[in-house]
């Protein structure tokens, strides 16, 4: 530690009750009106201007914080109405200015003051914890002063401190303190992952008002003391140590991250795209180029991206504005191959299977498990996970069936209820679906109806607004261009991994692009992304007259000729559809109006998806 440091503690003391007097006047009188209701004094970082105290809180947290209590109980800076001092105040930090990533943590930092940004994955029961154990000797009677409690494991008297002997002692429970804890797993947000990396966990400590204040699938900034804990394997004490956060506070993002920042120069690229004839298409381009075709699949994956209005309604209840989409097909049609594309595109995408690998599945479990020592743990699955993004399901027909009741709720009300035991919760999953799923048989059969070969509840496809079934008949111009296409690429791909090896003279950067030409996107996806964050923040149109009148009459139309008994029923659900897809559309040209080109290009669409399944 630098010399100028090594301050005299009363020094420190003085400094902090300077600070406290100057800063916290106002919060410190409130503290002394609510106590013990309120017991905790949040001092905001950037508030500490002195660099000194704030370089000791990160380094020497522990002190610091015993410091400033020193500060207000030695000059009486919270003053009880009943002239008692507050025995239990916590002093707690917000707002710091440096954050780190799960996956960054090291050795070095034990014991220092962190701040980690995240998603709450996983949350336990709240229990109360021993901290101050007070013990009765069975021999002599007497009591022992209070022993402080381990984190995670609870310590006897070997002998009893009065008569010293080696006799049993019991817990005198009302002389002992407990404090209400909670266990929460923070896991890496999505956004902040290159494609394909797992998530890093962190677990986290949380005691007294800090307690049942999040669920999972929450975005937090968890502020703390690292602290290790040596592990124990079969009965032996192990060199290699646990490390957990000692919650000090936690800060939940109500909004969205602004995670994606958009430049002035973004923006005027971004709206001179938006002026382009072409930017439907040149959008669609732009999504998997490097899969041939299945143009109508990415230009709904195109809606889906950009997104309807949601929208409150007076009575409170409110209509999604996320687009579900379904692709059933055969195998090795490249379902699971847009998804993935789809999921790296969008700001905050997850991709997962319905046979799902973890326990939390889609949706979200209550379980008892050793996370939580026993405890009742809530944890959240993909669709909490993916709040406010894409989350791509594949093998959806394969799901297990408590996660297909669930989902329902999920697609519709964007929340998951879950009542189990000590739990019951509602969880937010404001995200839109994108599904993928084999036919019931494996592939098509082309002798039975399609929409009898699609292997889910009729109660489940109407909550999806565009279902396109993409079968596998050969076809043999469709074939030699994608065989093509395929080649080409991996063509293109051989000769960049050389070129970089062992730069070729004469294959000179303008080839390798022109090579590279068919699967380039348009647009950059860097930019695409910003595009989307874009027009998502400021674009919020409203239907004109003529677009209500269109999609008004198709929804009649749609109406009369759904009568019967039809796999995929036309219902409310299909009018709401269509107004979402349509302000989807008018979104994607940062339009303020949708208008009748909307409507067309998107009742296009829904036509040569509903051809297939709903009145083939
Ligand atoms: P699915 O999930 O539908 O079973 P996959 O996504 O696993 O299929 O695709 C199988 C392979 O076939 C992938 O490597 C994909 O790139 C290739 N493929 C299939 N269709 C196309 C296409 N239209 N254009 C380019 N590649 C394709
Ligand atoms: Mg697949």
């Amino acid at each position: 530690m630098p010399e100028e440091l090594e301050v005299e503690v009363t020094d420190v003391v003085s400094e902090w009750t300077k600070f406290l007097k100057k800063q916290y006047k106002r919060e410190l009188a409130e503290l002394a009106r609510e106590y013990p209701h309120k017991r905790s004094l949040y001092i905001d970082y950037r508030k500490i201007l002195n660099n000194k105290l704030a370089f000791e809180l990160l380094r020497v947290p522990g002190k610091v914080i015993s410091d400033i209590k020193d500060a207000i109980i030695q000059n009486r800076l919270i003053k009880l109405k009943d002239g008692r001092e507050p025995s239990e105040i916590n002093i707690r930090f917000n707002n710091l200015p440096q954050k780190v990533n799960a996956r960054d943590i090291r050795a070095d930092q034990i014991n220092t003051f962190v701040s980690i940004e995240g998603i709450l994955r996983k949350t336990t029961e709240v229990r109360p914890r021993l901290v101050d154990a007070v013990f009765r000797c069975k021999a002599c009677g007497k009591n022992t002063d209070p022993l402080p409690q381990n984190y995670s494991r609870f310590e006897e008297p070997e002998f009893c401190p009065h008569c010293e002997r080696k006799t049993r002692m019991d817990l005198v429970l009302n002389r002992c303190r407990f404090v209400d804890a909670q266990k929460l797993r923070i896991q890496e947000s999505p956004e902040g992952l290159r494609g394909g990396e797992q998530p890093q966990t962190l677990d986290i400590d949380a005691t007294d008002d800090l307690t049942g204040m999040v669920a999972p699938g929450d975005r937090v900034v968890v502020n703390g003391i690292l602290r290790s804990i040596q592990r124990i394997n079969y009965g032996q004490k192990s060199t290699l140590f646990d490390i957990y956060v000692e919650c000090n506070s936690i800060e939940v993002a109500e909004k969205e991250f602004e995670e994606v920042e958009i430049s002035e120069e973004d923006e005027e690229s971004i709206r001179s795209l938006a002026r382009d004839g072409s930017i439907y298409k040149k959008i669609a381009r732009s999504i998997a180029p490097t899969i041939y075709g299945t143009d109508d699949v990415k230009e709904a994956i195109a809606l889906q991206l950009f997104g309807g209005i949601a929208k409150e309604m007076p009575d409170g209840s409110r209509l999604r504005g996320d687009i579900h989409l379904l692709l059933v097909g055969d195998p090795g049609i490249a379902k699971s191959q847009i998804l993935r594309y789809v999921v790296k595109l969008s700001p905050r995408g997850i991709y997962t299977s319905g046979k799902s690998s973890t326990s939390a599945g889609l949706t979200a479990t209550a379980v008892k498990d050793e996370f939580g020592d026993g405890r009742w743990t809530l944890e959240a699955g993909a669709l909490v996970l993916a709040d406010m993004g894409v989350a791509a399901v594949d093998e959806m027909d394969k799901m297990a069936k408590e996660d297909r009741s669930a989902l329902h709720e999920a697609m519709e009300q964007q929340s998951i209820s879950v009542a189990k035991a000590g739990i019951t919760a509602t969880l937010k999953s404001r995200c839109a679906l994108l599904g993928a799923a084999n036919p019931k048989l494996g592939r098509f059969d082309q002798f039975v109806p399609i929409a009898e070969q699609i292997n889910m509840p009729p109660s489940l496809l109407s909550r999806f607004d565009l279902i396109f079934v993409m079968a596998d008949q050969p076809e043999a111009q469709r074939d030699g261009a994608i065989a093509n296409h395929i080649v080409k690429t991996h063509a293109v791909g051989e000769l960049i991994k050389q070129h970089a090896y062992n730069p070729i003279p004469d294959v000179d950067e303008a080839y390798i692009q022109r090579a590279l030409a068919p699967v380039i996107p348009d647009i950059d996806p860097v930019l695409l992304r910003k595009y989307i964050a874009f027009s998502k923040r400021t674009c919020f149109p409203i239907l004109s007259e003529g677009a209500k009148d269109a999609l008004i009459q198709y929804y009649m139309k749609l109406r009369n000729l759904a009568s019967g008994n039809k796999p995929v029923p036309v219902t409310a659900r299909q009018l709401e559809a269509l107004v979402r897809l349509a302000e989807a559309s008018a979104r994607m040209r940062l339009s303020n109006t949708v208008d009748t080109t909307d409507t067309d290009r998107v009742l296009r669409i829904v036509d040569t998806c509903l051809r297939q399944v709903a009145y083939d």
